[in-house]
């Protein structure tokens, strides 16, 4: 099993987070620190540090997330202009080792990404 991590937390309500979708795989919550107007952090209750671990068996989770993604994006308003982010590792940019994709819009954005 993966290290525990600060998501692991909110997932089980140790500490607070501004909780926007939940069902029995994934739970959408906004990002503590925006870097647009919407963003949002959807993440597997499985706790996969980082998409390079997923396996074949993560196959139908890794399909639920982005369908739901695109679910959390329209009930936020942004349902055909958002960008999702998936940093994976420390180089590009990873700070949590649970798997996410950031969800963000309403507001213009400019490739390629920095
Ligand atoms: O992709 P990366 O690992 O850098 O993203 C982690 C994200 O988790 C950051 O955008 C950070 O603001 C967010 N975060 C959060 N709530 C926390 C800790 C981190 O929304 N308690």
């Amino acid at each position: 099993m993966a290290e525990d991590t600060i998501f692991g937390k909110i997932i089980r309500r140790e500490i607070p987070a501004a909780i926007v979708y939940e069902d029995d795989l994934c739970l959408a919550f906004k990002d503590v620190n925006p870097q647009a107007p919407v963003h949002v952090l959807l993440i597997p209750k499985k706790p996969l540090p980082q998409l390079s671990a997923a396996t074949p068996e993560d196959h139908a989770l890794l399909g639920h997330l982005l369908l739901k993604a695109k679910e959390v994006a329209a009930d936020l308003g942004i349902g055909d202009q958002f960008r999702l982010v998936i940093n994976n590792g420390a180089e590009v940019g990873q700070t949590v080792f649970h798997l996410h994709l950031h969800i963000l819009g309403d507001r213009p954005f400019s490739w390629p990404p920095g």
